[in-house]
């Protein structure tokens, strides 16, 4: 009987974008290390939060996990690359924010870059809404520790 490939369902296209972005971040900056998996974490509703953590590492899976709400059109790919690098840093420095995990945390291409995008739409992620009949300047930034990974 002839098989044929079976087609791409939504699921396996979201899969395949965040397999690909974590691809780019293993072979530019963690080539000497086996690459790690990573997945969309699991969607629980809930309209509107105070913090939000966008990636997780479990050291015992050695999984990485990044955050359903950044599976958006509205998400830079650069941006979803910084949680996975994070994510990869406490792989290769362990779990502790230390002096060393920021030094090597700005060694991202577009560290600049996601810092400053974070600020800017983190209102976004955690379900802030505008008011759609009114033009409303956006909410002042929210501190940076509102974002925890
Ligand atoms: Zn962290």
């Amino acid at each position: 009987m002839e098989t044929r490939p079976l087609p791409l369902g939504i699921a396996d296209h979201r899969h395949y974008y965040l397999a690909s972005l974590a691809a780019e971040v293993h072979r530019t900056y963690f080539y000497k290390y086996p690459p790690l998996p990573v997945r969309w974490g699991q969607q629980i509703n809930r309209k509107k939060r105070r913090s939000i953590r966008l990636g997780s590492y479990n050291h015992v899976t050695t999984e990485i996990r990044i955050h359903p709400l950044l599976d958006s059109p509205e998400i830079p790919a650069f941006f979803i690359q910084s949680v996975i690098y994070h994510e990869y840093l406490h792989h290769v420095l362990g779990a502790s924010h230390n002096r060393r995990f920021h030094k090597e945390e700005r060694k991202f291409r577009y560290f600049r870059e996601s810092k400053e995008w974070i600020r800017r739409h983190l209102w976004l992620l955690l379900g802030i809404k505008r008011n759609r009949n009114v033009i409303v300047p956006p909410p002042p930034a929210l501190p940076p520790q509102m974002v925890l990974f």
